[in-house]
């Protein structure tokens, strides 16, 4: 068979490449394989199939035409072979970060596995080698024997997969046609992400390991124990404190995105802002303010010492001891005791009528 009508059996361009040669030849391969495909002229196309191949690959397979360089170019370096090839679409994955990491910004060490088509055998498992399949002489199909020795039809041929060709399984994916790859990735996130971000990163700049393409990664903000951060930057908190500690304004220990600071509390108040202790806002970096909201808890039983602590505090801000009694206190009691009298004379005045 001519070169020329051997790219035409196969549906090709006489400038075909190797690759698209293979291609070709397998799918169609696969197409007429009498196995597969019940036509009459299978077996016969098959063949004509397989002497096409050869044919092109006895010719040698045409290599791409150059693009014609220029008066002063340097010859070009010989590009890997996929280096003009689309990149892969990207790999998406999710990024857990708890608040902490994602307010401060932090390194990532992503690793994972992918698996593709062999690069060897472009995904087929084999690798042809040419020239007749020694089992079957190149039809692609060997007589099956019944069990007594009869002849009993045609099944395909184990050693070419029914193609006729010499070829032999891919010592890189050992006939899987597929490869696993490892690869790992470090990724700086920026300070400030929230929660369903997407952070875009270049699979070409890994160094060891690289992905096969770049990572789209979508940002997951962990759920933290403590706070719930608004979208203003708005850090929010509620923490149950020591009734008296509180009553006392006593100074306590609270944690913030930074670490444990502490806080003053007064007992005249429930709510606490911290200005800038809050989440980074977007690309300004100013961030946004704490709030922690206290809960005084106080003993559901109070013990005896309790109670007579309690007892002599009572005395000492209300009783006849009182040091300095809040005006407040002795103005409603003065009051009481005018709406009392006003009752009594009342109940007099009922009795005597
Ligand atoms: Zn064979
Ligand atoms: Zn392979």
């Amino acid at each position: 068979m001519g070169t020329d009508n051997a790219f035409a059996e196969l549906g090709l361009a006489s400038d075909a490449t190797e690759r698209e040669v293979k291609a070709a030849w397998r799918r169609l391969a696969s197409q007429w394989h009498p196995d597969r495909n019940g036509s009459a002229d299978a077996v016969a196309r098959m063949q004509r199939i397989n002497q096409a191949f050869e044919a092109i690959r006895n010719a040698g397979f045409p290599a791409r035409p150059a693009p014609a360089p220029a008066d002063d170019a340097e010859p070009a370096p010989a590009a890997a072979e996929d280096a003009d090839e689309p990149r892969r679409r990207p790999i998406h994955r999710k990024v857990k970060l708890t608040l902490e990491e994602a307010a401060a910004g932090s390194i990532k060490s992503l690793r994972g596995r992918m698996t593709l088509a062999c690069a060897t055998c472009d995904g087929a498992g084999h690798q042809v080698l040419g020239g007749n399949c020694a089992l079957c002489g190149g039809s692609g199909a060997v007589a099956k024997r019944s069990f007594f020795g009869w002849p009993g039809g045609m099944s395909e041929c184990v050693a070419c997969h029914g193609g006729g060709i010499a070829q032999r399984s891919c010592p890189d994916c050992e006939g899987a046609g597929t490869q696993t790859r490892a690869y790992q990735v470090k990724v700086r996130i920026p300070p400030g992400v929230r929660h369903g971000d997407l952070l875009h990163v270049d699979g070409r700049r890994a160094r060891a390991n690289p992905p096969p393409a770049d990572l789209e990664l979508r940002v997951e903000l962990l759920a933290h124990p403590f706070f719930e951060l608004d979208d203003d930057g708005t850090l929010r908190c509620e923490m149950p404190v020591d009734g008296f500690a509180w009553i006392a304004n006593r100074t306590i220990q609270l944690p913030t995105l930074a670490g444990l600071r502490s806080l003053a509390l007064r007992r005249d108040r429930l709510t606490y802002r911290l200005p800038g202790e809050g989440y980074p806002n977007g690309r300004s970096g100013a961030r946004g303010d704490q709030v922690v909201t206290v809960q005084p808890v106080f003993p559901e039983q109070l013990s005896a010492d309790q109670e007579i602590l309690l007892d002599q505090l009572i005395a000492s801000s209300s009783g006849h001891g009182a040091a300095a009694p809040d005006e407040r206190l002795r103005a409603w009691h003065r009051g009481l005791r005018a709406w009392e009298r006003g009752l009594d004379a009342r109940d007099r005045r009922t009795a005597q009528g």
